[in-house]
């Protein structure tokens, strides 16, 4: 995860907000799967605050699930 510099819009199709964050594809695909398309670039995704928050959110219960699925 990392700042972006300004500019880079949101990657999220159909969002037209500027992005304050990125994170890789392969955790951006937690998005995906809600419903949302995502436009990466180099396996990085932009997103709006907005997204992020999001992200977030759906991160932390995925976390839960992949910590299960390690030790199983
Ligand atoms: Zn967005």
């Amino acid at each position: 995860m990392g700042k972006v510099r300004k500019g880079q819009k949101c990657s999220v199709n159909g969002c037209e907000n500027t992005s304050s964050h990125s994170v890789s594809y392969v955790e951006a695909r937690v998005l995906e799967e809600k419903g949302l398309k995502l436009s990466p670039l180099r396996n990085r995704v932009y997103l709006c605050d907005e997204h992020y928050k999001l992200f977030k959110k759906l991160r932390k219960k995925i976390e839960k699930y992949e910590k299960w699925r390690i030790r199983g």
